[in-house]
């Protein structure tokens, strides 16, 4: 078959732009029940099973509010950027509509169409995915730690894969009521309606003996030592992927995502790479110029202020901020300048402050 420009949505359906939800889930279950390949004679079965595959397509991303904006507002190249096929149907409401049209849960056509990739219908549709879950774990790291960067110890609970029966649960024989195929075919005049084995939910297979580790879960909880190597300039809200740290299942692990919180600092504000940092100085060091000694992350560093500097005003000293965590080039120390006016003064300041006004108004 040669590749065609995929049909719009709302033309496949036959639905205006603006319909409803409901309006696109009647418009859905009509024509799947004039396209359901098993309703169909044998030698329009393909043409039918296409058919069928567009409609569900159109069906599964119109139905979803967000996934449908991002059609609307993209149309199918940016779309199909986003979604992979299995996220086009992941979350879609199947098994309402072939319910009401009398084909169980449904599981057993998009198991044909698809190849079983797809867990439509809960436990109810098609097999277990194997794949463990994805997990996530939020670090709460200081400040200075996030400018060096360093590697943590973290104690993560997780399930894994049971060692002694490998994820079985025990010892399995095949499912007398399906004879091990998982699902139940049954013919209804020209239909043949398969549906999932309750007995064995799919599997094939049911539990002879449990095994005594698991209990004949297949997993067992466990409390893993994780080193998380966190990179120096990591930023607060920066999340780190440790590939194959999750849950185990049969087919894979999931993978852990540690969530980085960085602390504030009582002197130190960031901003992206740089480091920014308030020093406060008396009038004559502004009016009169000084050379100060202004905090870093690496103790103190020299500055000059010039003579007649107003308050407020931001001096630049390269390369004393935080690095970058990508690998760039180093950030810069900020530092604000901020004129404190005196609150308590000796009688000596008053006397001199007195005699500066004076100079200023022009009385002496
Ligand atoms: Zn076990
Ligand atoms: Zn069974």
């Amino acid at each position: 078959m040669t590749p065609v420009t995929k049909r719009d949505y709302y033309e496949i359906l036959g639905v205006e732009r603006n319909a409803s939800v409901d309006v696109i889930k009647k418009a859905y279950r009509a024509l799947a029940m004039k396209h359901h390949p098993d309703r169909v004679p044998a030698e329009h079965k393909k043409d039918a099973e296409e058919k069928f595959k567009e409609l569900s397509e159109a069906y599964a991303v119109l139905s979803d509010p967000q996934k449908r904006q991002v059609y609307d507002q993209y149309g199918h190249a940016g779309f199909d950027q986003r979604y992979s096929t299995e996220d086009i149907f992941r979350g879609a409401d199947f098994a309402s509509i072939f319910e009401d049209l009398g084909f169980g849960g449904g599981g057993s056509i998009f198991e044909q169409l698809f190849g079983g990739a797809f867990d439509l219908f809960g436990g109810g549709g098609t097999r277990r995915s194997g794949r463990g879950a994805d997990l996530g774990y939020e670090l709460e790291i200081a400040f200075e730690e996030a400018a060096k960067g360093l590697t943590k110890t973290v104690m993560i609970p997780r399930r894994e894969v049971c060692a002694d029966c490998r994820g079985e649960g025990g010892e399995r024989i095949s499912c007398s009521t399906c004879r091990g195929a998982g699902q139940i075919r049954q013919s209804a005049g020209f239909m043949v309606i398969a549906r999932t084995c309750h007995a064995c939910g799919g599997r094939g297979s049911s539990l002879k003996k449990a095994c005594p580790h698991c209990r004949g879960e297949g997993r067992v909880a466990v409390e893993r030592k994780i080193h998380v190597k966190i990179p120096a300039g990591i930023e607060d809200g920066m999340r780190l992927r440790l590939a194959g740290e999750g849950e185990g299942g049969t087919r894979g692990r999931g993978d852990l995502y540690v969530l980085i919180r960085v602390a504030p600092h009582p002197v130190f504000q960031r901003e992206g790479s740089h480091l920014i940092v308030e020093y406060p100085v008396h009038l004559p060091q502004v009016a009169l110029g000084a050379e100060v000694e202004v905090p870093s992350l690496n103790g103190r560093v020299s500055m000059k202020i010039p003579a007649g500097t107003q308050s407020g005003t931001v001096f630049r000293i390269r390369g004393k901020g935080l690095p970058d965590v990508h690998g760039g080039r180093v950030g810069d120390l900020l530092v604000r300048v901020v004129v404190q006016t005196p609150t308590r003064l000796t009688g000596r300041q008053r006397q001199l402050l007195e005699e500066l006004t004076k100079t200023f108004d022009g009385s002496a």
